[in-house]
């Protein structure tokens, strides 16, 4: 009787959310709170363990599922489908391991804390004070299951734990990493389309810079730069296949759309600029490198109804979920 009165009641306010909180598009399910996950303590022989580098330096062990709970919660929003949520579960668990394996950055075999370095985590505790108290619980049982319903799976192409690059917006086609940070592609990182993202906030952004600042910007860098603002001093030669920029044209220099994002702090290469009067105007799609997994991309194909393996299997090609 009292779920009857209740369950449109409570609609009610998810609806008022999904309005305030502008296409956060919450979704939690009504049972949530009383769900009870299974604590799955899964044998990852070698990678039972993994030391995790803090932010002060130090140094902690952590059971793999265990640090995979606050890189999860940390990275992608809980008011997500629990599909997407499984899937950046598999993705983090995919690129831990890959780090442990091949990388060296930190030693042997510590991850940081990092989302510009390695994943970004948080503890429990920081973690449920960053959210209201009434979703905690329900927020924190949905990072459980993402976790533990998907224990010992990853990501392998060739049979090879991949480099599992992940992303928040791809502002509609991701990218290969060719043209992120040089080098060679990898096979089952292809530029893929996903729709729905235009809905999420990360999606379209703005920065303004003045004429002076710019100069200033670019003349750190290159001291032979200059600018007529009379003459086309702006102008984008070329696009790369996912609609990034790929050369720019700015004053008497050639910079890469993605060095053009470093300077000016973009929040991804896939802009146009626009020069109005004493300003540039960037406007600019998507949020991040736009390699792999699309955070609001994986979202936004949970919500029409794909699991979380045809999410990956969507943004990276070829690829096989295995349990270790
Ligand atoms: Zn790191």
């Amino acid at each position: 009787m009292c779920l009857v009165f209740l369950l449109p009641f409570l609609l009610t306010i998810k609806f008022n959310d999904e309005n305030i909180e502008n296409n956060k598009k919450i979704e939690n399910k009504a049972n949530s709170d009383n769900q009870e996950i299974e604590h799955i303590v899964y044998d990852y022989g070698a990678y039972k363990t993994i030391k995790v580098q803090m932010e002060d330096g130090s140094i902690v062990d952590m059971n793999l599922d265990e640090y995979l709970l606050g890189v999860v919660s940390a990275e992608m929003p809980a008011e997500y489908d629990i599909e997407a949520l499984k899937a950046q579960a598999v993705v983090a668990r995919t690129y831990t391991l890959y780090t442990i394996i091949h990388s060296n950055k930190h030693g042997d075999g510590i991850i940081c804390t990092s989302s510009s370095c390695c994943q970004a985590w948080l503890s429990k505790e920081d973690r449920m004070n960053k959210w209201d108290e009434e979703v905690r619980e329900a927020n924190w049982n949905k990072i459980e299951e993402a976790v533990y319903s998907t224990s010992g799976e990853v990501i392998e192409y060739n049979g090879e734990v991949i480099d599992a690059f992940f992303h928040a917006n791809s502002g509609g086609k991701t990218e290969v990493p060719i043209n992120v940070w040089g080098g060679t592609d990898y096979p089952y990182l292809q530029a893929v389309e996903t729709s729905g993202e235009d809905g999420y906030t990360q999606y379209s952004s703005e920065n303004i810079v003045s004429k002076t600042e710019l100069e200033k910007i670019i003349k750190e860098k290159y001291n032979d730069f200059s600018i007529d603002w009379n003459d086309n001093p702006i102008e984008i030669k070329e696009y790369t296949d996912s609609n990034r920029v790929k050369t720019i044209k700015i004053g008497n220099k050639n910079l890469s759309g993605v060095e053009v994002r470093t300077l000016f702090n973009l929040k991804s290469a896939n802009f146009i600029c626009r020069v109005e009067s004493n300003n540039i105007k960037f406007l600019v799609k998507g949020y991040g490198h736009g390699v792999g997994l699309s955070q609001t991309g994986a979202d936004s194909m949970a919500k029409s109804g794909a699991s979380y393996k045809d999410i990956i299997n969507h943004f990276y090609a070829n690829v096989q979920i295995v349990s270790l």
